[in-house]
């Protein structure tokens, strides 16, 4: 018999459930993990006890989703989901079930569930349910829906994006049959919210395998969520620079950068202007002059549409329009840059840049790569020597300003950002007196009092 390891307040819950009479199972995705020996995200609990029952026998419960089936157990500052055995009704447009059923049967729950590898039950007293050969597709390392694919995408669109989402989480190939049913359907993605869409996307692309678009876009997923990225895959780019196409070359960069959802995004979203900038000079070499800002339209319009949250978007769209600067490799240069970036995405910028050249043309990339080092040499420079890189940094500020005779009034912005210019070219000029002089010296005809 198959051991999982359970935690202790999982198995604290499914005993007491037990002890009441009811059925209840770890259920899903955590088994499919623990299995695996990943670490779940979360312990779900599927039991044949109504809402009511289970908020019954235990002190401190939420009513997470009532209508659903799902309560969360509070055990300690950690909350168990709970979800009575059910079968989802009819689907509506290919997204909502106009109804859930509560059932008793475990194996009618499990019916309901999206993948094989999902769909296991199991409990230290009972051991594993495993219905659909669940275990058989992890040890070969497939997605496979559960019963007919075409039925299951019907019922609800979002699994065709979750199927590959799980491939490229888990390293997983998806079975034939599935992947013809996507073919079929991937069209139905249009009718799923945003918000899902979303979560799903980042979770692919935030996976180990994000070069596993590469099959969204083949079996036609991205030509309805993110047609753009369809785009880029049909641009070619004939320059000694490259040797990929828009897209591929996307898909190269995604994989030369850690799995963090901005820099992962930034990626993805950094070339999608280029089709549109892209022009073809008597030479026949393509050039892409001013796609970065393109590149930041675009990607402010997708992110929009697929819902993005706006510090998120902030972010993203900061890397993409600056993905393409090369600041010389001198101190003033960097500092300059720093202050137009933003101090905290700088590191961020860095990691965009080394991705980008590492899925450009081998070739071409040496000279890059020792630019880029320069500027990571002199960016840890500045850092360590605390060189001011932001106003907030300046050694004045609009108070001390006023407090010599210069009027309140936008002109003070205007003052203070000529001095932190004089104070990114120089560092060492960051010093009151020194700054105030330079000020009085420039600017001295505005103070009060001189005319
Ligand atoms: P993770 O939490 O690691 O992203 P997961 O498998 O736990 O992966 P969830 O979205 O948390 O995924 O869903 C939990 C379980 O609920 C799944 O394992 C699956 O059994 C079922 N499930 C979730 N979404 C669907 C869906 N759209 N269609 C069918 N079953 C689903
Ligand atoms: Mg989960």
């Amino acid at each position: 018999m198959i051991q999982i390891q359970i935690p202790e307040k999982v198995n604290i819950i499914i005993r007491t459930l037990a002890a009441a009479g009811y059925e209840a199972y770890a259920v899903g995705g955590c088994v499919r993990d623990a299995v695996l020996g990943r670490e779940p995200a979360d312990w779900d609990i599927t039991t044949s006890a109504s809402p009511m029952e289970v908020k019954a026998l235990f002190k401190k419960t939420i009513d997470t989703g009532l209508q659903h089936g799902t309560v969360t157990i509070l055990l300690g500052n950690e909350g168990f989901e709970v979800t009575t055995y059910r079968v989802d009704g009819e689907y509506e447009d290919f997204r909502h079930p106009r109804e859930v059923r509560f059932t008793k049967s475990l194996l009618e729950d499990l019916k309901r569930r999206d993948f094989t590898i999902n769909a296991m039950a199991y409990s230290q007293e009972e051991g594993l349910v495993d219905e659909f050969d669940g275990m058989g597709d992890l040890k070969r390392g497939i997605i496979r829906c559960v019963g007919d694919a075409q039925e299951r995408f019907k019922e609800d669109a979002l699994r065709m994006l979750r199927a590959i989402r799980f491939s490229a989480q888990l390293g997983f190939v998806l079975d034939e049959g599935t992947r013809a049913a996507i073919r079929k359907l991937c069209g139905n993605l249009k009718k799923v919210s945003a918000e899902r869409i979303q979560a799903e996307l980042v979770k692919l692309l935030t996976s180990p395998h994000p070069e596993r678009i590469r099959e969204a876009w083949e079996t036609g997923i991205t030509g309805v969520i993110l047609p753009e990225f369809d785009v880029c895959m049909a641009c070619m780019q004939r320059n000694p620079h490259h040797i990929y196409s828009v897209g591929e070359h996307t898909i190269h960069a995604l994989e030369q950068i850690e799995a963090d959802k901005i820099l992962r995004l930034a990626i993805l979203l950094h070339d999608f202007g280029k089709p549109e900038a892209k022009t073809t000079d008597s030479d026949g070499v393509d050039h892409f002059k001013r796609h970065p800002e393109v590149s930041e339209r675009l990607a402010q319009g997708i992110m929009k549409r697929l819902r993005f949250d706006n510090e998120t978007m902030r972010r993203v769209l900061r890397l993409v329009r600056y993905h393409d600067d090369h600041p010389a490799p001198k101190s003033a240069s960097v500092r300059r840059a720093v202050n137009r970036i933003g101090e905290e995405l700088f590191p961020s910028w860095m990691k965009i840049q080394r991705a980008d050249i590492l899925a450009q043309n081998p070739n071409m990339q040496e000279p890059k790569l020792l630019a880029l080092e320069k500027v990571e040499e002199l960016y840890g420079q500045i850092i360590r020597e605390k060189d001011c890189v932001t106003l907030k940094q300046l050694a004045v500020s609009g108070r001390d300003l006023m407090a010599v005779g210069f009027p309140a009034g936008p002109k003070l912005g205007e003052i203070l950002q000529y001095l932190l210019d004089l104070v990114l070219e120089e560092p060492e000029r960051n010093e009151k007196g020194e700054l105030i002089q330079a000020a009085v010296c420039r600017f001295g005809q505005e103070q009060e009092g001189k005319e």
